[in-house]
């Protein structure tokens, strides 16, 4: 590479993480205020405690928090970590799409997905919901993709040139997790693991992913959450009846599977 490619790559490296703080920063005002059923567009960002609107210093992502020094300038309470947490995972985030899809479709199209995972995933954590508005989001862009993959180009993470992937990305993940949540409400009477929410929520990342990655997705997500679920009672942090959010699961199997996918699955077909 030349040296003003290379500089030119490390100048969108850095506006792709400090965007990425930006579009956290968001997130936070989401993560805080869907569960609550209020606008994330009104009223502007003020403190929780003492409700002081904040000024622009106040909301630089990162860096505001360092500056504060963690405590809001008008009243002194502690601020949440999780503001600092959420931006900066949103930074390195969107740096990482960058450096594995450069300037791409596939990286439009992780942005948008990765991003909406991020809410999920705090909200889930907190409240064992994952809001409707959320999943109904990540249609839009499920949507989007499934037209471009259909009239412009093939979707390269599809893997496919068939016009049905993404219809059937729609179904294949959701719909066995659907079995698998009706089978425990069978069972368990209504006290399964697994909700609707996180039938809805594969809708948008079979869209997105295809239904290759879409299962393996699930399948990762399952394990992973399986492993969790018995180091925590091992641990004695959870007890046998209560539930983990699997949210969380399924956001960390989707990123692996969005960057590494079709990789572990031909080295998967190379071993058989
Ligand atoms: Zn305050």
């Amino acid at each position: 590479m030349s040296d003003l490619l290379t500089e030119l790559h490390i100048v969108i490296c850095i506006f792709m993480f400090l965007l990425g703080t930006c579009v956290g920063s968001f997130l936070n005002v989401c993560i805080f205020r869907i569960p609550a059923n209020k606008s994330i567009i009104f009223p502007p960002s003020e403190c929780p405690d003492c409700h002081t609107k904040l000024s622009p210093v106040d909301l630089i992502p990162v860096f505001g928090y360092i500056l504060l020094k963690g405590k809001c300038r008008y009243c002194k309470k502690p601020i949440s970590v999780q503001y600092p947490l959420v931006e900066f995972l949103t930074g390195t985030i969107w740096l990482l799409i960058y450096l594995r899809y450069g300037i791409s479709v596939e990286t439009a199209a992780l942005l948008f997905l990765y991003t909406l995972l991020i809410p999920v995933t705090f909200i889930d954590l907190k409240y064992m919901i994952i809001p409707n508005g959320l999943v109904l989001t990540g249609l839009i862009g499920g949507i989007v993709i499934s037209v471009y993959h259909i009239f412009i180009s093939p979707f390269s993470l599809y893997q496919s040139s068939s016009w049905y992937t993404p219809f059937i990305g729609m179904v294949s993940a959701s719909g066995i997790l659907f079995i698998i949540a009706v089978i425990g409400f069978l069972i368990y009477k209504n006290d399964g693991a697994m909700g609707m929410g996180d039938v809805k929520l594969f809708i948008p990342i079979g869209m997105i992913l295809g239904w290759k990655l879409a299962l393996l997705a699930l399948f990762l997500a399952i394990v992973l959450g399986g492993v969790t679920s018995v180091v925590l009672l091992i641990l004695k942090i959870k007890e046998k009846k209560s539930a983990i959010p699997f949210g969380p699961f399924i956001a960390l199997a989707t990123y692996i599977t969005g960057f590494f996918g079709n990789q572990i699955i031909s080295w998967y077909f190379s071993l058989i």
